[in-house]
């Protein structure tokens, strides 16, 4: 564009010079043939114009005031006179000049600028001067100066190519790459890398990209592994945790806590409503989100967690500025504890039942006997011995109240060696020969052929297998059967102790071994019984890593079976 518009401008500027050139040419002439006009009649005119011509490249000519040219020349076929027809004449009329652009001379020649000025004698025209200039010669000129302008736009064109080509390469091009890159990190792959390496701004603003996204990497990871860490730790707490955002979303259930309130998988996400969480549990969640304090509740979930009571205790949870945006509950159960409170609670009251019957009825005696100094000897002898009883009774629940005491103190862990469990059994069984003897039941025990190698204590076993004798002759009248067998299996050795007693019925069966705990209280008491005997045999039992059993039928007789773990 540039080409063409200067082109335009120089073409009217040569042909505006030319114009002036040819005009100064002209007056100059017109000025001197005035100073002596007549050397316009002079024969060496023609000759000396043609000179001119010849050097000048220009045409000259003079023409005296009639059209008839001067010196005698005859040019242009024109006819004297005819000339001042002509287009230049006709323009120079009544003016100072005249031009006209035509061809001049033979046809086919080219184009003449011709500019015709008045020679003037005082005012009058004697004659005119024409001077031309082929137009050619302004068309060549034109023609180089195009060729310089083409060369010099197609110069900038090829440098504008160049420098367009460089910045695409250097600038454009890795801006590009650079967005891509960028684009690909904000989508979370901050493996990603800009591979540019270049010591320009370019290059640091690749480098600082790359090193920002290695930064973001690194503390994703060590966020991701502190938040596994803590997902662990919450997965194995005993406790359970629920975090709520405060729209009432569930953020997070650990495991604990599902199986508690009873959750299905896949619950986070879903709002209290749709997960249909105790109300108990919102109430604590919503009384935290409107006071903006921590909670501490204590509730008892019903049904599907087996009425377990739970203390809640919930935090809200604030970003920086103060804003809650959840709350975090973590339920910690308490059932256990309760459970324990109140198993204490009922051991204080039984214990001390159990103790004050024996001493309200000694109490008693003593008092009947004070206040009867008279009493027959018979009735104080009957009277002493039943005194005598209840000492004893008091005497062994004292004492198996100070076993328990002692078995549950885990101080006390009773030391385990190796020992044959048939001769220990054999030795207990000895022990009650006589008492068996005077209640006129036999007591059987069928000896082991081979020893039975345990990892026991001897006093533990044989306070297992006293208490469970004692019972057995106890629950057994007269006429009756015990039998003491042992069995062998590849893994274990078993000592049964059975009896042809009372038996217990089934709905007793699951509790005799709990503390107090007697079928018959009256007949127990009248047996001597404290209602510790099996709670200490299941525990002993417990610490030597055996188990009991217990098979029975009212009227027919009981089985007790305790399973120990054999040693080769
Ligand atoms: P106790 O000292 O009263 O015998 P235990 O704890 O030893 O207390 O036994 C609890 C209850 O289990 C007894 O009161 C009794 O009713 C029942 N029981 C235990 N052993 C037998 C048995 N061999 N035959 C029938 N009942 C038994």
């Amino acid at each position: 564009m540039i080409g063409a518009l200067v082109l335009g401008k120089l073409r009217k500027n040569a042909l505006r010079d030319t114009e002036t050139n040819l005009y100064n040419l002209a007056r100059l002439m017109a000025s001197v043939e005035a100073a002596n006009p007549t050397h316009l009649w002079s024969d060496q005119l023609p000759r000396q114009l043609a000179e001119v011509a010849k050097d000048t490249g220009l045409h000259l000519s003079l023409w005296f005031a009639n059209g008839t040219q001067a010196g005698g020349a005859v040019e242009d076929g024109s006819e004297s006179g005819k000339i001042l027809e002509a287009p230049e004449f006709l323009n120079a009329r009544g003016k100072d000049y005249g031009f006209a652009r035509r061809p001049l001379g033979q046809k086919g020649g080219g184009d003449y600028l011709l500019l015709v000025v008045p020679i003037l004698f005082e005012v009058d025209v004697i004659g005119y001067v024409r001077i031309g200039s082929p137009l050619t010669i302004i068309a060549e000129r034109q023609i180089e100066l195009r060729d310089r302008v083409l060369a010099g736009t197609s110069i900038s064109v090829v440098i504008a190519l160049g420098l367009g080509f460089f910045y695409t390469r250097y600038v454009t091009r890795p801006m590009t790459e650079i967005g891509e890159s960028c684009r690909r990190l904000a989508a979370g792959h901050f493996e990603e890398r800009i591979p540019i390496r270049r010591a320009d701004e370019i290059g640091v603003v690749a480098d600082t990209i790359n090193r920002m996204a290695g930064e973001v990497r690194r503390r994703i990871r060590l966020e991701s592994r502190e938040r596994k860490r803590l997902a662990a730790l919450l997965a194995v707490m005993a406790d359970g945790v629920v975090a709520v955002s405060a729209r009432g979303e569930i953020a997070y259930v650990n495991r604990v806590a599902a199986e508690w309130l009873g959750l299905p998988e896949g619950v986070a996400g879903k709002t209290w409503a749709e997960a249909l969480v105790w109300p108990e549990v919102r109430a604590v969640y919503e009384e935290t989100l409107a006071s903006g304090r921590r909670v501490c509740r204590e509730a008892r979930l019903m049904a599907a967690s087996g009425g377990r009571v739970v203390r809640i205790d919930a935090t809200p949870l604030a970003d920086e500025d103060g804003a809650p945006f959840g709350v975090l509950l973590v339920i910690h159960d308490l059932t256990e504890i309760r459970r324990l409170e109140e198993t204490r609670r009922t051991f204080t009251a039984n214990a001390s039942h159990e103790l004050k019957t024996p001493l309200t009825a000694i109490g008693s005696l003593v008092d009947t006997m004070l206040d009867d100094p008279a009493m027959p000897a018979e009735t104080r002898r009957r009277f002493l011995g039943r005194i005598r009883n209840q000492s004893i009774r008091l005497y062994e629940l004292v004492q198996d109240l100070l076993a328990i005491s002692r078995l549950e103190s885990d101080a006390e862990v009773p030391a385990r060696q190796r020992l044959d469990l048939a001769k220990v059994v054999e030795a207990c069984v000895q022990d009650f020969g006589e008492i068996a003897k005077q209640k006129g039941v036999a007591l059987v025990c069928e000896p082991s052929p081979v020893p039975l190698w345990i990892s026991g204590n001897d006093e533990a076993l044989r306070l297992i297998f006293n208490n469970l004798l004692k019972n057995a002759l106890s629950y057994t009248s007269e006429g009756g059967r015990v039998m003491v067998q042992f069995t062998l299996a590849p893994a274990e050795t078993s000592v049964v102790v059975s009896d042809t007693g009372v038996g217990i019925a089934e709905e007793h069966l699951e509790r005799i071994f709990e503390r107090f705990y007697r079928v018959d209280r009256a007949r127990a008491r009248t047996e001597g019984g404290t209602g510790l005997g099996l709670s200490i045999v299941k525990h002993l039992a417990l610490v030597l890593d055996a188990r009991v059993e217990v098979r029975s039928r009212v009227g027919e007789g009981s089985q007790f079976t305790v399973i120990f773990t054999r040693l080769a």
